[in-house]
């Protein structure tokens, strides 16, 4: 079987085309490297370099992928205010632009990359795939239109789909200049020797979700959970406090985090409901937090050993 992944040489989708490859998918890959990096993808697998906006058609017609993992996206929730209109293009017309191709290419199914964010300012938690769609950002707006069409898509051209609705992704590879992910910008902090700056007083919580997990979620949808929707997270509630408390065993040393006035606009806790991935994608997270935090630390200090050398003495 092939599986076609958009934005594979990102952060998630790199993880998600090294689970394909041991789980003996044939894969191609289409991403335009303006976030992601060639030194993510594995040799074994087909890339073009490609905008999944524009036309499509010729990568589908010579590839006939069988099944479609599409993970391109404008990820920024900052950007998505300064740029609402390159957001709505990332994350709208390129979805549409995928539909639209998988649809006439005639493939099995389409896992679409969606994310917590449709929910907006929780009413209840852990949130289930049931809370009200209200987003507070442009970034969560464009990805609850994309379900949309892909729901729409479904019913008008009988494109079958999974919607994966991440929580908060961490991990080896994630980039630590973009404000997405708060455990990569804090290791890479004290990595050059530096404080990480919370923002309020570190009791607000999240679910953080390892970064492989979320890839296996993503295979599993392959062939389970027809045409519905899963929240993806631990359904564990994290605050950020209880993260630099980890970061400091695994690092080996105490952390003396800056703490700034609360920022706009950011939600006060979130953990994602996960019973319906666990009963119908027959998923469910392997990796603890603190498992998940040391093999992402141990990353970072591959990748920087001298400032690493630096932090530990
Ligand atoms: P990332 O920026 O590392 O990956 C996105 C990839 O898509 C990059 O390789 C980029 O080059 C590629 N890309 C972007 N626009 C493209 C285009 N027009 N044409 C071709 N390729 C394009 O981000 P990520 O964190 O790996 O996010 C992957 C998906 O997961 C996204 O859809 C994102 O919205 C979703 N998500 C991420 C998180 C998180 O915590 N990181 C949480 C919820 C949802």
């Amino acid at each position: 079987m092939k599986v076609l992944v958009t934005g594979g040489a990102g952060f998630i989708g790199s993880h998600i085309v090294e689970e394909l490859v041991d789980s003996h998918y044939e894969v191609v890959v289409v991403d335009n490297l303006v976030t992601g990096h060639m030194k993510n993808l594995l040799p074994q697998v087909s890339f073009y370099k490609r905008d999944v906006r524009k036309d499509m058609d010729e990568v589908f017609a010579k590839e006939k992928p069988d099944y479609v993992i599409h993970q391109a996206a404008q990820v920024s929730v900052s950007q998505s205010f300064t740029d609402p209109l390159y957001d709505c293009e990332e994350n709208i017309v390129a979805t549409l632009n995928i539909l639209q191709s998988s649809a006439k290419h005639k493939v099995k199914k389409v896992v679409f990359a969606s994310t917590a964010a449709v929910y907006g300012n929780p009413s209840y938690l852990p949130i289930d795939e049931a809370h009200h769609v209200q987003p507070i950002s442009f970034y969560g707006l464009t990805k609850a239109h994309a379900e949309k069409y892909i729901h729409l898509f479904a019913h008008t051209h009988n494109l079958d789909f999974s919607i994966l609705r991440y929580a908060n992704v961490y991990g080896p590879r994630q980039d630590a200049h973009g404000e997405a992910g708060v455990i990569a910008l804090f290791i890479e902090k004290l990595i050059c020797g530096e404080s990480p700056v919370i923002f309020g007083d570190g009791n607000q919580t999240r679910d953080f979700v390892f970064v492989k997990d979320v890839a296996r979620a993503n295979v599993a949808a392959l062939e389970n959970g027809k045409n519905e929707i899963f929240n993806v997270g631990t359904g564990q509630e994290t605050s950020i406090n209880e993260i630099i408390d980890h970061l400091a065993v695994s690092l080996r040393r105490p952390i003396q985090p800056t703490l700034r006035p609360p920022r706009e606009g950011d939600i006060r806790s979130s953990v994602l409901k996960n019973d319906r991935a666990q009963s119908m994608l027959h998923w469910a997270p392997c990796y603890s937090l603190q498992e998940g935090l040391l093999k992402t630390v141990q990353f970072y200090q591959q990748e920087n050993p001298y400032g690493v050398q630096e932090v530990i003495s």
